[in-house]
């Protein structure tokens, strides 16, 4: 009989009791449709406050290729995704949401340009976002963010829905800090990326988003220095700029003195001190912040996910899965 090609679907949940099993019941209809692929779906529930563990048990019982990983505490997005990542079989990855949003109808589309067209990773680019305008904003001040600090290939923002070869995941999942943020996992892997272009479609349920204006901000904060040192090196350098405008005022004003003996000394001299003054003490914040910051990245030990109890999964191996990710040297 043909090999089949098993293809592991992550989905973190949090309050989606009204539309994971929507989403369950497409990804098997969508997976019937060729015979050569089988499935196995990931749940990673991140402590949702609603009743979405006990429909995943169900959908589990049901139908032994869905898997439960129920997490300890809110961990987040991108840490949920990565506890799923830990534990995939399959040769390819797909994540996406648990709100119906993700056009899974697509899939075919996706798949197809991997294993035929040769990319290693295919995420979804939306026509329209069905969002509201301070979410867009915050987003596109996100991606703009992203593009400064880690350099993406031309263009390429990576969405909520992806699918991507096994060995890219295998490579995320050897990130040992505790904010992972997937995007740039992804991207720290491979460039060689397609971005098809298709709808998001509106929440199944009419509720509304998981991300709060504060987890939204966390997320953000998170990427901004989990990632990368440029933010202190920018504090660095708008020292060294202060420094240097207050160093050339203060010889400015020296030379105005020399030329005209009347010209009078205290407000001018203060401002150039002050400019000199506060431009040292950035650039000298930011260069002990740095090191404070790579101290801090490298000692933190903090969980990226604790998993307090799981349902149809055992590691290839037949070993139970980590039950933490710990940071490891
Ligand atoms: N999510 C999560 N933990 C949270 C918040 C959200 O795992 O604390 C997941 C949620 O289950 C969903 C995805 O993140 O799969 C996107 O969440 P949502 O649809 O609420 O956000 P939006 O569509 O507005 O980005
Ligand atoms: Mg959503």
């Amino acid at each position: 009989m043909l090999e089949k090609t098993l293809i592991s679907f992550v989905i973190p949940c949090y309050r989606s009791e009204l539309t994971i099993e929507k989403v369950y019941e497409e990804i098997v209809s969508i997976i019937s449709e060729r015979a050569e692929f089988d499935y196995e779906i990931l749940t990673v529930n991140d402590y949702s406050p609603d009743n979405v563990l006990q429909v995943l048990r169900k959908l589990a019982a049901k139908d032994e290729k869905v898997r439960v990983l129920d997490l300890a505490k809110n961990f987040g997005k991108h840490c949920a995704l990565l506890a799923g990542l830990h534990n995939v079989r399959g040769e390819l990855v797909v994540i996406l949401d648990d709100d119906y949003q993700c056009p899974v109808n697509e899939l075919w589309r996706m798949v197809d340009a991997i294993v035929n067209d040769g990319y290693d990773c295919v995420t979804a680019q939306y026509r329209k976002k069905k969002e509201s305008a301070w979410k867009r904003f915050g987003a596109s001040v996100n991606t703009k963010t992203i593009k400064w600090l880690i350099d993406p290939p031309n263009g390429i923002d990576i969405e909520n829905y992806v699918v991507f070869r096994r060995y890219i995941c295998d490579e995320i999942v050897k990130y040992p800090n505790p904010y992972p943020y997937i995007g740039g996992l992804i991207m720290r892997s491979t460039h060689n990326i397609k971005m098809i272009p298709m709808d998001e479609r509106e929440r199944g349920d009419n509720r509304r988003t998981g991300f709060t204006f504060m987890k939204s901000l966390s997320l953000y904060v998170n990427g901004l220095t989990a990632f990368s040192v440029k933010p202190l090196r920018l504090a660095s350098i708008l020292g060294f700029v202060f420094a240097v405008i207050g160093l050339i005022y203060g010889i400015v004003i020296i030379i105005r003195r020399l030329l005209d003996p009347l010209v009078p000394l205290g407000y001018s001299s203060i401002m150039a001190v002050l400019l000199f003054a506060v431009g040292m003490i950035m650039l000298l914040l930011g260069v002990i912040g740095e090191y404070l910051g790579r101290i801090y990245i490298s000692l933190n030990r903090s969980p990226q996910f604790v998993i307090r109890e799981t349902v149809n999964v055992d590691k290839k191996d037949g070993s139970e899965p980590d039950k933490t990710n710990e940071a490891k040297d």
